[in-house]
């Protein structure tokens, strides 16, 4: 069952200001959902040839928010599948930790920072496929859904993706990290380490994992970020305007998405 949740918003971006407020955040997994829902309709626009037991993109180079997080854990409870995420996430990835959230990203770019991308992380299959298919594929995060490709990516070809298409991606990381902000950010392992501390998910991890498990993934993450603003080239608004406007207008209860990430 989702639960509501207390809430920091404070949203800046597409020319809406308003200041910090605590609110009420009426299910906030269903607002994620929604973005996820009106991603992937705008994506549609797309030939892309990916399906889920294809693969070669599956790499532990995945970051995600804590809220993304607790689906995934509540699909591997509803599951019984306990006991083998427990052994995925205490076997010694070689995890890269992104130092900066896309929204840090993004701040400091429009702050007139010198900064650069971070380079890939872990390019190890991710621990979740298992015979070349995802085990948690209807809760994937938004890192794994955004990734696309309008030609099969094989040894000798990456992904063949718009410009516009990853301009678009990546706004969209930055509202569902804002969604979470002030939760936990960062590697998908390390956060669903972390998560392992949740009331819900205690009962059983304490029992089979060390004590200290959670606490030390809870120094590997970092903070969700509020969106500072978007990295969008003018040409590009016309393409993603639409994509924009999908997610803020979308309706979740009473409300428009753009309107609880107010905080209204
Ligand atoms: S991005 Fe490439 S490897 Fe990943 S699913 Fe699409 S075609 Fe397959
Ligand atoms: S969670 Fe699933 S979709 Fe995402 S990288 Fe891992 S195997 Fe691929």
């Amino acid at each position: 069952m989702v639960t509501r949740q207390e809430v920091v918003v404070n949203y800046e971006g597409c020319g809406n200001t308003v200041g910090a407020e605590v609110v009420v955040l009426p299910l906030k997994e269903d607002v994620l959902r929604s973005i996820y829902e009106a991603f992937a309709e705008w994506s549609t626009r797309f030939s892309f040839v990916c399906t889920k037991n294809c693969a070669a993109c599956c790499t532990q180079n995945v970051t995600m928010t804590a809220v993304e997080g607790e689906v995934i854990h509540r699909l591997i409870r509803e599951n019984g599948r306990e006991g083998w995420l427990a052994e995925k996430l205490q076997a010694k990835w070689a995890t890269v930790r992104p130092r900066m959230t896309t929204n840090d990203f993004a701040g400091a770019c429009l702050q007139g920072a010198d900064v650069h991308p971070e380079e890939c992380g872990n390019m190890s299959p991710c621990p979740f496929l298992e015979n070349g298919c995802c085990q948690i594929y209807e809760v994937r995060p938004f890192s794994c859904r955004c990734f696309a490709s309008e030609q099969r990516c094989l040894s000798e070809t990456s992904a063949l993706l718009p410009e516009h298409y990853l301009s678009a991606s990546t706004a969209v990381m930055q509202i569902i990290e804002h969604l979470g902000q002030g939760e936990y950010w960062g590697n998908m392992l390390d956060v669903l380490s972390a998560l392992c501390d949740l009331p819900e998910n205690r009962n059983y991890y304490a029992t089979v994992l060390p004590t200290s498990f959670a606490d030390q993934s809870r120094i590997q993450v970092i903070k969700a970020k509020p969106l500072p603003g978007f990295l969008l080239l003018d040409e590009e608004m016309g393409k993603i305007a639409p994509l924009l406007d999908a997610i803020f207008t979308r309706k979740v209860g009473e409300k428009t998405v753009e309107s609880i990430l107010n905080g209204r």
